[in-house]
């Protein structure tokens, strides 16, 4: 098999034309910028970067920003006064958990708690049920910024994305709640054949002869180089949701790597998104946008209250 030439997907462009419109979006909101809280909980390094790309771009746009820091050991009742006064306080539309979260601190116990009208990533069960029903109030961001990126490129490259869905094999390796799970729905919706595949998959030898099986190949599990040449088909598009970090054993600098042994996969595919530059900046700015519309949402959804 000649080498074929992989199109990089450009995440950064395609990012900044949605910040573009985001940016007219705030300025014609007549609620001004919004603001946006996250919650992280001990000092994980991933967590920390996006804490810091959020910072940015939150500025950029003018928008507070409240980032709030817990140790480690904390206890499950101060997280919860945390979210509390985040879902009272008025100058937050959006609230964001950061994770990983430590053993003591169960991730479902926090999404319950949110305001579901802050809830800007669809944790809480009443907006990741909306987002399975197919009527979501907000699109998770990771994988909205995965099929917003598919999207494009196939517009850019001819083909119509609903056709094109319809006839192709999703794979989606990595099935987190925030990421794979609704990214499963997501693809369900646009009436592809969707195949998950989890670490017991891989850890019994499974994954690979499902990967091989994708038209398009969505990885998000967090290990560096899981997936290879041997396990994508030719003419995969393969997109990189993966975030690891990777010190250098001689200059004992830290650079940020995928899940896809990028050379490999990029040998092989029709299409490849990079880490970094690829869905992270559509991500951060997908983010933003569910939090305006939070902002946004009428008054009276607020008074009338939310089932818990
Ligand atoms: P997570 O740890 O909650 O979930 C990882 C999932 O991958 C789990 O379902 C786990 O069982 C599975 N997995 C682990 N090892 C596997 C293996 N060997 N084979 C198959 N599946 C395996 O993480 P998450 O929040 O879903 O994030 C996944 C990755 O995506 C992380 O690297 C994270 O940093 C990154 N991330 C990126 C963005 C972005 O915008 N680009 C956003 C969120 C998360």
């Amino acid at each position: 098999m000649g080498a074929m030439a992989a199109t990089v997907i450009d995440g950064g462009a395609i990012a900044a034309e949605l910040l573009i419109s985001l940016r007219e979006d705030i300025s014609r909101s007549e609620h001004g910028a919004p603001g946006l809280a996250t919650v992280m909980v001990g000092d994980d390094y991933g967590a920390a970067v996006y804490e810091r790309r959020l910072s940015r771009l939150a500025k950029g746009l003018g928008c507070h920003y409240a980032p709030h820091h817990l140790p480690t050991d904390v206890e499950l009742a101060e997280v919860l006064a945390t979210l509390g006064a985040l879902n009272a306080d008025p100058r937050v539309s959006g609230i964001l958990i950061l994770r990983p979260l430590p053993p003591q601190i169960p991730e479902a116990t926090l999404y319950r708690r949110l305001d579901p009208l802050k809830d800007v990533e669809a944790v809480h069960p009443w907006n990741a049920g909306l987002v399975a029903l197919g009527e979501p109030r907000f699109t998770p961001s990771t994988p909205a910024a995965a099929f917003h990126m598919l999207d494009r490129y196939l517009f850019d490259t001819g083909r119509k994305p609903s056709e094109f869905y319809e006839q192709s094999t999703i794979v989606w390796v990595g099935r987190s709640n925030n990421v794979g799970k609704p990214g499963m729905w997501l693809g369900l919706e646009r009436h592809a054949t969707v195949i998950s595949c989890d670490r017991w998959c891989d850890e019994y030898g499974r994954m690979r002869k499902f990967a091989r099986q994708a038209d398009v190949l969505i990885v998000a599990a967090g290990v560096p180089n899981l997936i290879g040449a041997d396990d994508v088909r030719d003419g995969v598009i393969a997109i990189d949701i993966g975030i690891n970090p990777i010190t250098d054993p001689e200059t004992g600098k830290v650079r940020l790597v995928g899940d896809l042994d990028y050379d490999g996969v990029a040998g092989r595919a029709e299409a490849i998104s990079p880490v970094p530059g690829g869905v992270g900046p559509i991500t951060d700015v997908w983010l933003f946008a569910n939090t305006v519309k939070a902002a946004g949402l009428p008054r009276w959804v607020h008074e009338l209250g939310q089932p818990r």
